[in-house]
């Protein structure tokens, strides 16, 4: 399976990539597009399914952009994500990283590239030499430890965003777009958000049939509600459901409060006759009770693919709820940057507080660090988290939630962490020093000049979160040719059902004691 989970197959030598096709699948094919060394095909027929193939939950699986690993059970994606990531640490970053207990027991599912990289003989020897924590220095060599997977890689998502239309016969639809276009996917019961999107969803599309308003029209740039977006804060219970409107104001509004209002969400929930079976999660049942606590606009009136505008006005409660991740508290507003996943946000940042193993007395730098959420999880073990973030409103959102927490060993600065790290390090005339260096860059991972500096600043320690595992193997091989050693590799699954895999990593300088 590629990158993003299409199944590869081969016909007389010819590579074919083949969207919903797994390993183990034989399958019938039309071919669609064809280049010199490889093309693309379209599943036909399933001839012999894989022992790994499942029948998808969700009934638009398929054609919806949203999943695309719903076809393979959920062991075989946690195996497969697992060996994605070891194949980039190996192939790309040159590292002898071998499998953990979870990948290693499905040898089929291990990429011809992977088990290229570490050739059976050489992976015996390799693991001959292994230290107990899997560490040889000869090789630097590291055992994965295994993925931290979810309990029910159903309904996790806090936060989801449904494009308003209309259907072929005119209808009033909400739902998603299909994958790589803009026509909408019908559907207000996604598999992998959280349950109460639904009642919501509906109760709007109503109103705006009631009062006769318009969905947007991204063809004629006309029409007012363009996507309905909920977030919920999955350990407090608080929701929030914002309207993003191609204009200023939403005629009959006080009526969607008062419809928004009367959604009683335990009964709905109850009814959607959801159990472990089906993939319910039970997590989202533990926590507090589900109420609205915020119903706000977001004015869009540009001719744009992005969602969200910059100006937010409130129908009804405050501009932003209120979420926690462990003891930390997290304010959320529309255009925050938050985690999608708390739960297995949790177990991550766990883990990145384990790997920095802090004292007490550390200095931490966290880069990357976004609303702070990693930041003010390791200041309270830490004697000091500076955090360095390229999004103004994203810093101002971390100083409030530092001040919220009364962390007040910790300071933010906004701006590209290639540019602002370097320089306070001129600054300080080289004596910037760091205990520990946390990276959590996006998808393109980090730039040399700020690898550069890290390594100037000589932390002991360097947590990496990565969700590029690519990009991630080259940076750490940069960061291996400046003298660190990787120590400790593991993969998270923060997106069940989809291709995504966060990957967190502990480096150290020499051996650690
Ligand atoms: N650590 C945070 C956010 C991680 S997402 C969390 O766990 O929630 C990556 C973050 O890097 C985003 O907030 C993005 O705005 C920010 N970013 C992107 N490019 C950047 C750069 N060059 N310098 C600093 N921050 C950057």
């Amino acid at each position: 399976m590629g990158t993003e989970g299409e199944g590869i197959g081969k016909i007389q030598g010819y590579t074919l990539f083949v969207k919903d096709a797994m390993t183990g699948d034989r399958v019938r094919v039309r071919v669609i597009k064809t280049k010199k060394h490889f093309g693309y095909a379209r599943l036909l027929e399933i001839l012999s399914p894989s022992p790994d193939r499942v029948k998808p939950l969700c009934p638009v699986a398929r054609q919806c952009g949203g999943c695309q690993l719903q076809h393979c059970s959920y062991p075989s994606q946690l195996r497969w994500k697992e060996n994605k990531v070891r194949d980039c640490l190996n192939r790309i970053g040159g590292f002898h990283v071998l499998a953990s207990g979870v990948s290693a027991q499905i040898s089929e599912n291990v990429s011809e590239k992977a088990s290229e990289a570490v050739p059976d003989a050489m992976s015996k020897k390799v693991s001959e030499t292994s230290s107990e924590t899997g560490f040889s220095s000869l090789h630097n060599t590291v055992k994965m430890e295994p993925i931290l997977s979810m309990e029910t890689p159903y309904y996790y998502r806090n936060k989801a965003q449904f494009p308003v239309g209309k259907d072929k016969n005119g209808r009033l639809v909400a739902g998603f777009y299909a994958g790589r276009t803009h026509s909408i996917i019908e559907n207000t019961d996604c598999m992998i958000q959280h349950p109460c999107n639904r009642l919501i969803v509906e109760t709007v599309l109503a109103f705006m049939q009631e009062n006769h308003i318009t969905p947007y029209d991204e063809k004629t740039h006309s029409g007012l509600v363009r996507h309905i977006l909920t977030r919920v804060g999955i350990f407090t219970g608080e929701i929030m459901v914002c309207l993003v409107i191609n204009g200023h104001d939403l005629p009959e509004s006080p009526k969607l409060v008062d419809k928004l209002l009367h959604c009683d969400f335990g009964a709905s929930l109850s009814q959607q006759a959801v159990s472990p079976e089906n993939g319910q999660s039970a997590a989202w049942q533990e926590q507090a009770p589900l109420r609205i606590e915020s119903i706000c606009l977001n004015e869009n009136t540009e001719k744009t693919n992005v969602i969200l505008g910059s100006k937010i006005s409130v129908l009804y409660g405050r501009n932003r709820i209120e979420d926690r991740i462990g003891s930390i508290k997290y304010q959320i507003s529309p255009l925050s940057f938050y985690q999608v996943n708390p739960l297995q946000t949790r177990r991550l940042y766990e883990t990145a507080l384990e790997f920095a193993d802090l004292k007490g007395g550390e200095i931490v730098w966290d880069l990357y660090c976004g609303i702070g959420t990693i930041s003010l999880f390791l200041a309270q073990k830490a004697a000091k988290v500076c955090g360095v973030e390229i999004v103004p409103q994203a810093v101002e959102d971390a100083r409030k939630n530092a001040a919220l927490n009364q962390l007040e060993n910790t300071e933010f600065f906004a701006g590209a962490a290639e540019q602002v790290v370097p320089e306070q390090y001129e600054k300080s005339g080289g004596a910037m020093k760091a205990d520990v260096v946390t990276l959590d860059p996006p998808r393109k991972g980090c730039d040399e000049k700020l690898l550069d500096t890290v390594v100037k600043m000589n932390p002991e320690k360097i947590v990496y979160v990565s969700c590029d595992p690519a990009t991630l193997a080259r940076d750490l091989r940069y960061l291996c040719d400046r003298g660190y050693e990787l120590r400790r590799v593991r993969a998270c699954d923060m997106f069940g059902m989809s291709w995504h895999v966060e990957t967190i990593v502990l480096m150290s300088r020499g051996k650690l004691s």
